[in-house]
């Protein structure tokens, strides 16, 4: 029987996948021993990920003049005819910035390139966003401004190569499960191997570490600066490096002195004794590998935490070698293919820039369109979607394969905007969902395992993943649908493409001289070779594939003068603190088992068995002063909305801060959403809102107002607010 190889479409540690049929017809999962990344091994999502692959789906277009209609099955003419009527209604009247595309990160890269070409290289605006920008835009943004480019420059092998690995804002075990192992297994046989987990929770990669710090919410950049204070101390650093292929030391030498051990404990909230311990376990290392994600990313000042955690490696010349380097482990499974096929708003294709007049005048000629035709304004990231449907400026939103109805930041304020959105055409393969709610016309979408495509993983490597199923219903590709709008709109030839790897091979001539070259290869190539790390460029000895490939190996970097940069950041701490009426942090996260927002996981048996119900974390010290015992029902408030869960009394989580689970939507817990309390301010560079941090107070539900009130008392008291 034919085994079919793939990718994984959960998470962006991207495990290679085997898929077989059994008798009945059924598809079976294995790991696959000779994918480089993974090497056979596979989570809990991995292993179950084919049980949802027919539950529940969208299997024609359906549609409706208004909200509080029911949809009626329609046809895939009249669906496309109505939302070609519309783009060119809009591009006629407002024009084609009230226009926007929402995408995905599950999207393979073909998606992603026919859908920017639409948008970028035939409306003329620059509205396509994805889901990766609640994700792991600090991480895109923190690379370019530090190294010139986009681009993890480590691998997966330096799990195996450390002395040291530093992972911040990133519960790995959970959420990236095959790199921790990979990591753990070196760890527990190594010894002299250390690991040190910098979270406010206790999480389970934290309980395997050396050194847990656990910080305070948003002083990241506090502990950062204070290592970097007692290795420049300790002269614990590279001259040699710093001198050949660094800019702005000094600059960052003067913000780092302020930081002293006894502001930085007292600010972080650890021992000074601890942060020592972290400063010399980074001295004594000859490589330290820094892995981090949202924990980082989510945050108003997310570049500043990336960059200054990038100095670290700068400033000891740890990066570019086995061993070491700063790693962002990105949080979808193709969030990497869409930086590099332009799927962010201020994106072009092949790590080029709306912003950059060559760059936009380079995939102009090579699309062959009007000089111009690409506007050199950033589009509306996802946030600026919803906000611009607020003041009525966007008359169209357009979302594929994500479920803002619960991803989305300030969920009460996001749910009102969808609610105005004049037209919204919702592209998906399965339904409901949250977001369906909110749709005028609803597209069914063929998903990862009816279609082929590229996926590229955190390590850069990059994979075909080969469909094995037919299509449900009259389910489409992504790609074929955007080209299909395409044509009708009168881009015929843009989008002359007959099967997905000629549109793969577009993409890759993009790629041409780029950072992330690829002219190397095509799915034919990748068919026969396996999966493969860019840069692969055509004509180039190949590199061996099982062999992890680093970046910036010559010590020079992709800014003008070849220097990478070190950054002068101070910590802002949190956009939103606690304070006496909110004084609890509410900090959110993921499980173990569950993806994002349960579209299939929640469709998946052995999953929902494993993490039945959503909760909220409490530490006993702030649970005993409340009177909550396990299991009691709480309701967190913050300034926008509020949820409730029922208590989890546990020494996981720092007192003042509380943690709940980001997954459960409208559709699979009441009253349980997580960005219910979550707000939007974002950083300013990489427009990526604060996901993982608010204020806000508990209530125990049941509990009469005087009680209440004694309650809310007790919390202040329990986070030393004064009143
Ligand atoms: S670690 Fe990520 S990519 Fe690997 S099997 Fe689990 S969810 Fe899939």
């Amino acid at each position: 029987m034919e085994t079919i190889k793939t990718l994984c479409p959960y998470c962006g540690v991207g495990c290679g996948l085997e898929i077989v049929q059994d008798r009945n017809q059924a598809w079976k999962v294995r790991g696959d021993r000779n994918h480089p990344s993974s090497h056979g091994m596979v989570c809990v999502k991995g292993a179950t990920v084919t049980e949802s692959i027919r539950s529940d789906r969208l299997l024609y277009p359906m549609m409706r003049d208004s909200l509080d209609q029911p949809f009626r099955r329609a046809s895939w003419d009249e669906a496309l005819d109505t939302i070609v009527d519309r783009i060119q209604k809009i591009r006629n009247t407002t024009g084609p910035d009230a226009i926007c595309l929402y995408g995905s990160g599950q999207c393979v890269t073909e998606d992603y390139y026919i859908a920017q070409k639409l948008m970028k290289g035939c409306l003329g605006t620059n509205n396509f966003d994805a889901n990766s920008r609640l994700c792991m835009s600090s991480a895109v943004s923190g690379y370019v401004q530090s190294f010139g480019a986009d681009g993890p420059p480590c691998c997966y092998d330096d799990l195996e190569l450390t002395d040291c690995a530093f992972i911040i804002g990133s519960n790995t075990a959970e959420c990236h499960p095959i790199v921790f192992n990979r990591l753990a297994k070196y760890h527990k046989k190594h010894p002299n191997v250390k690991m040190i987990v910098v979270d406010p929770r206790r999480t389970p990669t934290a309980e395997v570490a050396d050194l847990h710090l656990a910080i305070n919410p948003g002083t990241d950049i506090d502990l950062l600066n204070g290592i970097a204070y007692l290795l420049l101390r300790k002269r614990a650093i590279d001259p040699n490096f710093i001198e050949k292929s660094t800019a702005n030391f000094a600059a960052f030498a003067e913000v780092i002195g302020s930081y002293t051990p006894d502001f930085v404990a007292s600010r972080c909230g650890i021992a000074v004794s601890d942060l020592e311990t972290a400063a010399n376990y980074w001295e004594q290392s000859q490589r330290v590998l820094s892995l981090w994600s949202m924990g980082i990313n989510q945050s108003s000042e997310g570049t500043a935490k990336v960059r200054s955690l990038i100095n670290l490696h700068l400033m000891t010349g740890q990066i570019a070698k086995p061993g070491c380097g700063p790693f962002s482990l990105t949080g979808q499974p193709n969030a990497m293919g869409g930086r590099e096929a332009g799927g962010l708003s201020h994106l072009l294709p092949g790590y080029r820039f709306v912003k950059n007049a060559e760059h936009r005048t380079q995939v102009e000629q090579f699309w062959g369109i009007a000089p111009g035709t690409i506007s050199p304004n950033p589009g509306r990231t996802a946030w600026e979607m919803i906000t611009g449907l607020e003041t009525g400026e966007v008359e169209m939103l357009w979302i594929a394969a994500t479920n803002p109805a619960v991803s989305m930041p300030d969920l009460e304020r996001t749910k009102a905007a969808l609610l105005r959105s004049p037209f919204t055409v919702y592209q998906e393969a399965y339904y409901p969902t949250e977001t369906s709610a909110y749709a005028h016309i609803l597209l069914p979408a063929t998903q990862w395992s009816e279609k082929t495509g590229v996926m590229t993983n955190s390590e850069r490597r990059v994979t075909l993943c080969s469909g094995f199923d037919a299509p449900s219903g009259e389910a489409r590709d992504d790609w074929k649908i955007f080209a299909e709008v395409g044509r009708r709109l009168g881009f015929a030839e843009r989008f002359a493409f007959d099967n997905v790897s000629e549109v793969y091979q577009e993409f890759v001539q993009l790629t041409r001289g780029q950072p992330c070259d690829m002219t190397g290869l095509s799915h034919e190539y990748l068919r026969q070779e396996g999966p493969q790390q860019w840069p692969c460029r055509e004509n180039e000895p190949k590199h061996p594939a099982k062999e992890g490939k680093r970046l910036y190996a010559d010590g020079r970097f992709h800014t003008p003068d070849g220097l990478a940069r070190f950054a002068a950041c101070h910590s802002r701490g949190l956009a939103e603190p606690p304070d006496a009426n909110y004084p609890f942090v509410l900090t959110t996260g993921r499980l173990y088992g569950h993806w994002h927002t349960m579209t299939r996981t929640g469709r998946t048996d052995k999953i929902n068995q494993l993490h039945p119900e959503p909760f909220l974390e409490i530490h006993p010290r702030d649970a005993a002063k409340l009177k909550i015992k396990e299991g009691d029902l709480l309701e967190v408030r913050s300034t926008r909305g509020k949820a409730r869960f029922p208590a989890k009394v546990t020494k996981a989580i720092a007192p003042g801060t509380l943690f709940v689970p980001m997954h459960w939507g409208a559709l699979w817990a009441e009253g349980a959403e997580a960005n219910a309390m979550t707000h939007a301010a974002s950083c300013p560079d990489s427009k990526q809102p604060e996901l993982k941090a608010c204020a806000v107070q508990l209530v125990k539900v049941g509990a009469q107002l005087e009680a209440e009130v004694g309650e809310l008392n007790w919390a202040k008291s329990a986070v030393g607010v004064s009143f």
